[in-house]
């Protein structure tokens, strides 16, 4: 038996949580039927974060699209903080109150594991970064924790169905296996070379038999300029001090004229480990810590009803704008219906809550994944860690 809910049930609002359904019973046994706005807002972010990425939009649009609602939303892939609400739903409370838990999980897993990713892209610069996490996750979501690891900033991603999804190729070096079972290291690096078509890098793993240094010169022997990187994922009794491993081969390397052949780094990387590598790594493959990124704490409030602002304890009521900068990215929230004026930096604001679904038609065409991708980096620009 399967353990994960189809989109079938997804969207008839089977996967809500008891108290919404009796709500809604409740509400209609009194003959109470409003009209309110309800936004999604995170009021805190997890560890440290002082911003986030938003990612889940796409998958949202498929639930909010059946609905008989209207929604403004920030675009997928939007760098946003505290206090600024992401989407807001006007509709009657009875046609979507029940969907809360629904959405607010699309958007709070997709977001954490986007934000990680978009860390991660920051702490390594330039450098590669591959997304391994699709075998920390249930396999129905592995095309889903690929997707967002991409938009938030991986260069690519190892699992193929997650590959095809975001229309690029996947992204693998070699697996322990295969050198195991063919019993040499060169002789598993020749046979990768001789089988594997031409476009995919020759990537050496070196750390399963004998030394990492020996291995790197080993397979840099035999394979030449055709040798892309030899990857490091030492276990982590052998570690000692990982990064003295790491520039001993870099070392080695360099003295024999392989200046051209990258270290890749993998084996339960941390967005400090990649901090602390980067001055000698070239390319990472993080799994769990973009995987399991914490999720982020969005809610549904109910900031208006029947044109009336009003809102709980420590919510702020009332619809709202939130206006961003053009040009520095400084971003303010506003009291909706005000338009938006000059930044103190001189740039246009936009209201970057735009309309996103109304009468059951999305307002404007879902950008491919690369497009948010790249959205999301020149944000990162203008945001420290
Ligand atoms: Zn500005």
């Amino acid at each position: 038996m399967i353990h994960t809910a189809t989109w079938k049930q997804i969207k008839k609002g089977l996967v809500t949580d008891i108290y919404f359904e009796r709500t809604k019973k409740i509400l209609e046994s009194k003959g109470i039927d409003m009209q309110v706005k309800a936004e999604f807002v995170a009021h805190v972010l997890p560890l440290d974060w002082q911003w986030a990425v938003l990612a889940g939009v796409e998958e949202c649009a498929e639930v909010l699209k059946e609905l008989p609602v209207e929604v403004r939303a920030m675009k997928e892939g939007t760098v946003f903080g505290i206090e600024q609400p992401v989407m807001e739903i006007s509709g009657r409370y009875l046609e979507f109150g029940r969907y809360e838990t629904a959405l607010l999980g699309l958007f709070c897993q997709a977001s954490g594991i986007a934000t990680m990713a978009a860390r991660c892209r920051k702490a390594a610069g330039e450098k590669e970064l591959i997304s391994f996490g699709a075998r920390r996750v249930h396999p129905t979501l592995a095309p889903l924790v690929e997707r967002n690891a991409y938009i938030g900033g991986c260069d690519g991603v190892s699992a193929t169905l997650g590959a095809k999804l975001i229309g690029r190729d996947p992204r693998g070096t070699m697996p322990h296996a295969l050198i195991l079972l063919i019993g040499d290291t060169v002789e598993a690096t020749e046979a990768f070379d001789e089988v594997i078509e031409p476009t995919a890098k020759r990537v050496s793993l070196i750390d399963t038999f004998t030394d990492e240094k020996v291995e790197a010169l080993n397979v840099a022997h035999a394979l030449g300029e055709k040798l892309y990187a030899v990857r490091l994922d030492t276990p982590g009794s052998r570690r000692g001090d990982f990064l003295a491993i790491m520039r001993e081969v870099r070392w080695e390397l360099d003295l024999r004229g392989y200046k051209n052949v990258k270290l890749f780094i993998s084996g339960g990387i941390h967005e400090s480990d990649i901090e602390r590598y980067n001055p000698v790594a070239d390319a990472y493959g993080i799994g769990t810590a973009i995987s399991s990124a914490p999720a982020i704490d969005f809610s549904m409030d109910i900031v208006e009803i029947e044109g009336k602002p009003i809102s709980k304890r420590g919510k702020m009521s009332g619809s709202k704008s939130v206006f961003r900068c053009r040009q520095c990215g400084s971003t303010r929230v506003s009291p909706a219906g005000q338009k938006p004026g000059t930044c103190a930096c001189g740039g246009a604001e936009e209201d970057i809550l735009m309309p996103f679904v109304a009468n059951g038609d999305l307002q404007y065409d879902l950008p491919p994944a690369s497009q948010i991708r790249d959205f999301v980096l020149l944000q990162l620009k203008k945001v420290e860690l």
